[in-house]
């Protein structure tokens, strides 16, 4: 494993991060994380280098700050810098800020946090940060030694996060990066000025959720010409550790294989490593990739539930599958989840996820969820046009 500085403190932090927002589920009862093997999973990552783990107050319903508190016992806490978030979007009120940070000491199994985040920062999270002067009170849980590092993760615009770097001299920033979104959110502007500061730049998203990690075969085409062998995976991977500015990168590992490739991806990583043919090929890439993406959705269901029903990363996913997935197998498991999406809403299971976008009322609840700042409704009813009505895909989305 590499170690990479972590902005202006001592900590060295493993050049790969485990991610835990998408932990191996449950065969038999859905949306319910397998236990054993996430902390099999967990340890294994610790045993192979990784010392930076993320996770956040909803994550898996609580599961997830819950299953890494057990994964952390036996001596393996102390191997760990431990992330977790205050979840902006539920605060209403000063005081919830004691009831969520000790909530997660307690799921966690800690006394200590080494990093705390403001989760999801966005105009309106951080003009009500100010004003519920949740920065007080992270300061004092730090004073306390309940807390290590404060920083916060990201979902808005450049010129907001201009404002909120400028506001506290915060030690960490957690943003969205890959090789498709230099220019979304922070972007790269983002990440060098976070890195000038000298606060640690976290990397979430590195994948795209999951999208560049199953190129089209017009871009899989051009990775191969390029006589460079190397996974997806990697060439998205080893995009982010050529930057200086960046510390580390969290992936959300959901098997023992995936983290051995990506560790194996990091052992190989480097600052500057890549030459001008490699980040020509990733040029390339990014403009195949332009073409395919119609809805840029990364699955992280911050959207969901949708009060009535729908389950909107689906359709999205469905849709994006019909110009990037050539798997005839893949594209036909896909289209079968689709299939079974009820339009009845007397038919939803319990927890109201299986909802066709016919049950759409357009009540725009989800759409200031949206970290991609997608208009949901507007877009699933286009999704509907090329699914559902069969129209022709560039008609509904032109290039
Ligand atoms: S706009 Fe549609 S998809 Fe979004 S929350 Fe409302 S009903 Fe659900
Ligand atoms: S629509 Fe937005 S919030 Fe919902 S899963 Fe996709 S990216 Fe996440």
């Amino acid at each position: 494993m590499q170690y990479r500085a972590f902005g202006s403190t001592d900590f060295k932090v493993s050049a790969l991060g485990l991610g835990t927002m998408r932990l191996p589920l449950s065969s038999i009862i859905p949306q319910k994380v397998n236990v054993n093997k996430s902390i099999k999973l967990m340890r294994h990552a610790i045993d192979s280098g990784i010392n930076y783990f993320d996770t956040g107050w909803p994550y898996h319903l609580g599961q997830s700050e819950r299953i890494i508190g057990k994964a952390l016992q036996d001596g393996y806490r102390e191997k760990v810098h431990l992330v977790t978030k205050l979840p902006m979007f539920f605060i209403s009120r000063e005081n919830e800020f004691d009831f969520y940070l000790n909530s997660s000491l307690k799921r966690l199994q800690t006394d200590h946090i080494d990093t705390y985040l403001f989760h999801a920062f966005s105009k309106n999270t951080f003009e009500r940060m100010k004003k519920l002067k949740l920065l007080d009170k992270m300061k004092k849980a730090r004073d306390e030694g309940k807390i290590g590092n404060i920083g916060f993760s990201f979902h808005d615009t450049l010129p907001v996060f201009k404002e909120i770097i400028d506001y506290f001299d915060w030690d960490v920033v957690q943003i969205q990066y890959n090789y498709m979104d230099t220019a979304l959110q922070a972007g790269r502007a983002g990440l060098e000025l976070a890195a000038s500061k000298g606060m640690a730049v976290v990397i979430m998203e590195p994948l795209k959720g999951g999208q560049l990690a199953n190129p089209p075969q017009e871009a899989k085409d051009v990775m191969n010409a390029s006589g460079i062998h190397r996974s997806p995976v990697d060439w998205a991977l080893q995009y982010l550790w050529d930057r200086p500015e960046v510390s580390c990168v969290i992936s959300g590992m959901n098997t023992i294989n995936m983290i051995n490739e990506n560790c194996a991806s990091a052992d190989r990583s480097g600052i500057g490593s890549l030459s001008q043919n490699e980040l020509k090929v990733i040029d390339e890439l990014v403009e195949i990739y332009r073409k395919s993406i119609l809805v840029p959705c990364t699955d992280c269901k911050y959207c969901m539930p949708c009060p009535f029903g729908v389950n909107i990363p689906l359709h999205f996913a469905t849709l994006n599958h019909q110009t990037i997935e050539r798997r005839f197998y893949y594209r036909f498991f896909v289209r079968r989840s689709y299939s079974a999406l009820v339009k009845n809403k007397k038919r939803l299971n319990k927890s109201k996820t299986n909802g066709h976008a016919s049950l759409c009322t357009e009540c725009g609840a989800c759409i200031p969820k949206c970290p991609q700042s997608i208009q949901i409704p507007t877009e699933l009813k286009k999704t509907l046009e090329v699914l559902d009505k069969r129209k022709n895909i560039r008609d509904i989305f032109p290039e």
